[in-house]
């Protein structure tokens, strides 16, 4: 066994497991136990742990070519731009920007923005997650993960993730309001769709632009292939990372056409991104999260997930649709149940807040091993 902070920092709480391996929706750990994972990385693993196809595109990229840097073009990284440009749908002369995480893919956003109108502030809604570096961090109005880096990037506000609120902040002085439409971390909370569309018309009115951070949200995880489907609501970039390598670092901005262009040679950029081994990655896991019949499975099942919730004790609501769900419990710790569904039940969830379990089961997960995780569930929670 290989549990050990001696030298690593103290910033997780990690749990007291040491996994070894992983296929499809199950994990093993060092003693040879087997658990559902209804975790996945946290919204990374959505095409399951070693899905065969990400498995032989990284194994065949790598054996050809790891690393050039950004002044050359590989196959990989040109057709993996491609396919989010087409897949995204944001119109004629989108383009990508590839980064190495999903913070580094908000920072894209938000530089392009301010690039594009210069010094205008850039707007945040509550409870928002955006990343953990500076620009991303100043977007992410939450105390706890501000306070002890003050101070902050200066021009960055934030307001309620309301109608009223959206349409009072935006003004011809702002360069991007950015949101997610299901806000993740913070435990799985859907903005309505009047919201989306109230934000998508003050941008318009005031010529800001509307950033859609789909890090967690997006890649068929509420059972659309972005969440802003849902509303019908189309932002003017879009940053994506978490599932789109299946667990290689990535992540991407995605600019339509009102911000393709707002770089020029010399802006903007980073030496592993776009890599011809992750894009290969990329390539594999969009073929498999694109697929309508997947994505009809994860939104009807995703309906029975939210049923078979509701119906367990102690449990007061049920947020999120497909497989981006959370529950509120009611006298139960989230923190010591996720520690005792590990131990217990072999079960791997994750808490947001001491009442909060978000569930991100893998796209792929069996109909059985959804319900199985439920009843495992069911049985901690009795
Ligand atoms: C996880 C997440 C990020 C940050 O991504 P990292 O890869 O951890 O930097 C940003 N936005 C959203 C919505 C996320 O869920």
């Amino acid at each position: 066994m290989t549990i050990s902070d001696a030298f690593l920092t103290h910033n997780y709480a990690r749990q007291p497991v040491e996994f070894v391996r992983g296929e499809g929706a199950r994990l093993w750990d060092a003693e040879g136990n087997e658990y559902l994972d209804l975790q996945t990385g946290l919204a990374v693993n959505s095409v399951g742990h070693c899905h065969p196809a990400v498995v032989a595109a990284i194994r065949e990229q790598a054996g050809r070519l790891i690393h050039v840097g950004n002044l050359f073009y590989t196959d990989p990284m040109v057709r993996l731009a491609e396919r989010l440009a087409t897949v995204s749908a944001l119109g004629d002369g989108t383009r990508v920007f590839f980064t190495n995480s999903g913070t580094e893919a908000v920072e894209a956003a938000l530089k392009c923005a301010r690039k594009r109108r210069r010094a205008g502030k850039i707007i945040s809604v509550h409870r928002g997650f955006h990343g953990r570096t500076y620009g991303a961090l100043s977007a992410t109005p939450q105390e706890s993960k501000q306070a002890p880096f003050a101070p902050l990037v200066p021009g960055f506000e934030a307001v309620e993730p309301t109608a009223e609120a959206i349409t009072a902040a935006v003004d011809s002085g702002t360069a991007a309001l950015i949101l997610e439409p299901v806000q993740g971390e913070s435990g799985v909370y859907a903005l309505d769709a009047d919201t989306l569309r109230a934000a998508r018309a003050a941008c318009d009115a005031h010529g800001a632009a509307l950033i859609f951070d789909e890090i967690q949200c997006g890649l068929g995880r509420t059972g659309d292939l972005w969440a802003w489907q849902h509303a019908g609501v189309q932002p003017d970039a879009v940053t994506v990372a978490k599932a789109l390598s299946g667990g290689l670092p990535v992540g991407a901005l995605v600019a339509g056409p009102e911000m393709a262009d707002v770089f020029a040679a010399g802006d903007h950029g980073s030496t592993f991104a776009g890599g011809p081994v992750q894009c290969a990655a990329g390539l594999a896991v969009l073929d498999i999260v694109t697929d309508e019949a997947l994505l009809a499975r994860v939104r009807a099942s995703g309906e029975r997930l939210t049923a078979r919730l509701a119906e367990l004790p102690a449990v007061r609501e049920v947020r999120g649709r497909g497989y981006m769900q959370a529950i509120e419990l009611e006298g139960i710790d989230a923190m010591a149940l996720v520690g005792r569904a590990l131990k217990e039940q072999r079960l791997v969830l994750n808490a947001t807040s001491p009442t909060t379990v978000r569930l991100l089961p893998p796209l792929v997960i069996t109909e059985e091993e959804l319900d199985d995780a439920v009843t495992r569930l069911a049985e901690l929670i009795s």
